[in-house]
C-alpha cells in the first residue's frame, strides 16, 4: 500500500485537470479510471468559449487546436418565426470548440501524467477506506486483478453522475429535480457547418447542430422524458422526424450521411455537497444538471481549478480543510445556480411565458441584445444579470 497527498477516482473533464493541477504543485498524485484511454463516453462535447479559455490558461488549447477541431464562432437560435444569432464569447476568448471525447479526454489524461500524476487506467475502485469517520484511501482493482488498497491525504470523487465515492460518502442532496429531457445524437459527414453552432426549437423538439473532428457534424436532437418510453422502440424515425419541422435543415439533412450509430441519455438534476473529512467531488459527481446548455464540461474544468486551488491551500496549511472546501463549495453553487434553473427551464420544454416570448421577439435584429443572450447560453453571461427588470427593459425599449 501506498501513501499518496491525493487519489482521483475518474480521469476525464473533471478529474484529469485536477491530478494535472496539483501535480503541477508537486503533490503526490494518483488519478486512476476504470476506463482506458483513448475512450469514447456518451456525451456530447461543446466547450464554451470560457472553457476554451481554461484549457489556454492550463497550455492545452493548442493541442485541441493540432487535432483539426475547427472553431465555432456563432450561435444560431432557430425559434421558429425568427432566429437569434450571436457571438457567444468575449475578446480574449471568442470561439468555442466541439473536440470529441476521444479526443478531449485522453489530452486531459496526458497533461496529468506529463505534470507527474501517478496514472492508473484500467483500475476500478469499490470502495473508499475509512479511519472512523474519515476517508483516508480507496480499496480497487485492475481488470482481473486482486483486490488493492491505496492511501492518501484526500480523495477525490470524479466518478461522475454514478458516483462510488459520492455513493460511499452519501453526502447531503440539494435543489434535485427529476429528468427532464431524452435525447439522442449522432455524427453525420457532408453537413457543413461553417462556424456556426445551431440550435432548433419547435415544440416538443429540439435539436443542436455544430461541427467536430474529422469534417464530422454532430447532430442532438431531445424531446421531454415523458415520450422517452414510446419513443425508443423508433429512435432513428423520432429523431429525423423532428427535422421536418425545419425545411431547411431538412433539405440540408436529407444530402448528408450518418456515419455512426445513435447514442442517447437522460440524466437527472441535483446537486452533492461535494466535501467531508477526507474526501471531495468534483464535476458530474458533484453537480449534475441536464445537457442542453451543454455546460458540464467547462463547469468540470472551473470545478477543477477551484477545488484543486482549496486543497492546496489545505494540504500546504495555509487554511483549514473545512474552510478552503467550504469556500469551493459557495462559491460553486454561487456560481452555477441561476445557469441550472435556466436549464432546466429550457430542458423541460415548456413553452416561455408570453413576457419571455415577447422578449425573443425584441431580441432578434439587435445585435448587442443577440450576442447577449448567446453569451448567456454559453455561460459567460449569467441569467439572472441578462433577465434582470433594467436589462429586459433596456432590450424592449430599443425595440420599441
Ligand atoms: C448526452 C449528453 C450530452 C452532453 N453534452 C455536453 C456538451 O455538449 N458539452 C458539455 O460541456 N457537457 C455535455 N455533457 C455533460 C458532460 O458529459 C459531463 O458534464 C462531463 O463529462 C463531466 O465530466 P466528469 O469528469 O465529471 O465525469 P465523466 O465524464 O462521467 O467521467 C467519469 C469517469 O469516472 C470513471 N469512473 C466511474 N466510476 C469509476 C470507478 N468505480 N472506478 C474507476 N473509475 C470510475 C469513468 O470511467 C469515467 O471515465 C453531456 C452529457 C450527456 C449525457
Amino acid at each position: 500500500m501506498n501513501q499518496y497527498d491525493v487519489i482521483i477516482v475518474g480521469a476525464r473533464c473533471a478529474g484529469s485537470p485536477t491530478a494535472m493541477l496539483l501535480a503541477r504543485k508537486g503533490y503526490n498524485t494518483l488519478l486512476v479510471d476504470r476506463a482506458t484511454f483513448p475512450s469514447d463516453t456518451i456525451s456530447t462535447h461543446l466547450i464554451h468559449p470560457t472553457g476554451v479559455a481554461t484549457l489556454r490558461g492550463w497550455g492545452l488549447l493548442d493541442r485541441v487546436l493540432a487535432t483539426g477541431c475547427p472553431p465555432i464562432h456563432t450561435y444560431a437560435f432557430d425559434m421558429g418565426p425568427f432566429t437569434i444569432s450571436g457571438a457567444p464569447g468575449t475578446r480574449d476568448s471568442p470561439v468555442a470548440y466541439g473536440p470529441r471525447r476521444l479526443v478531449l479526454d485522453k489530452l486531459l489524461l496526458d497533461a496529468a501524467s506529463e505534470a507527474g500524476a501517478e496514472v492508473r487506467e484500467n483500475f476500478t475502485v469499490e470502495d473508499v477506506l475509512r479511519d472512523g469517520e474519515r476517508v483516508v484511501g480507496i480499496r480497487g482493482h485492475a481488470s482481473g486483478g486482486q483486490t488493492i488498497t491505496e492511501r492518501a491525504r484526500v480523495v477525490v470523487g470524479a466518478d461522475g453522475l454514478h458516483s462510488v465515492v459520492a455513493r460511499a460518502v452519501a453526502p447531503e442532496h440539494y435543489n434535485e429535480k427529476p429528468r427532464l429531457e431524452a435525447s439522442y445524437y449522432s455524427y453525420w459527414s457532408g453537413l457543413p457547418m461553417n462556424g456556426l453552432f445551431e440550435a432548433y426549437d419547435r415544440e416538443d423538439r429540439a435539436w443542436a447542430a455544430w461541427p467536430t473532428n474529422d469534417g464530422l457534424t454532430l447532430v442532438i436532437v431531445g424531446w421531454p422524458f415523458a415520450q422517452f418510453e414510446a419513443n425508443r422502440t423508433n429512435i432513428e424515425g423520432h429523431y429525423l422526424e423532428a427535422f421536418e419541422r425545419a425545411p431547411a435543415f431538412e433539405e440540408r439533412i436529407r444530402g448528408a450521411r450518418r456515419e455512426e450509430r445513435f447514442v442517447g441519455a437522460a440524466v437527472p438534476n441535483f446537486f452533492r455537497r461535494p466535501f467531508g473529512p477526507g474526501w471531495a467531488l468534483v464535476g458530474d459527481a458533484g453537480y449534475n444538471k441536464d445537457f442542453i446548455t451543454a455546460q458540464g464540461i467547462t463547469d468540470a474544468f472551473r470545478d477543477a481549478e477551484l477545488c484543486a486551488n482549496a486543497l492546496h491551500e489545505s494540504l500546504s496549511g495555509v487554511r483549514p480543510f473545512d474552510a478552503a472546501m467550504g469556500e469551493y463549495h459557495s462559491t460553486r453553487d454561487e456560481h452555477v445556480l441561476p445557469m441550472y434553473e435556466f436549464t432546466c427551464q429550457f430542458a423541460s420544454f415548456t413553452p416561455p411565458p408570453p413576457d419571455l416570448q415577447q422578449l425573443f421577439g425584441a431580441i432578434h435584429g439587435n445585435q448587442p441584445a443577440m450576442d447577449g443572450f448567446a453569451r448567456v447560453f454559453s455561460g459567460v453571461t449569467s441569467p439572472a444579470d441578462f433577465f434582470s427588470e433594467e436589462n429586459v427593459r433596456r432590450i424592449v425599449a430599443t425595440a420599441g
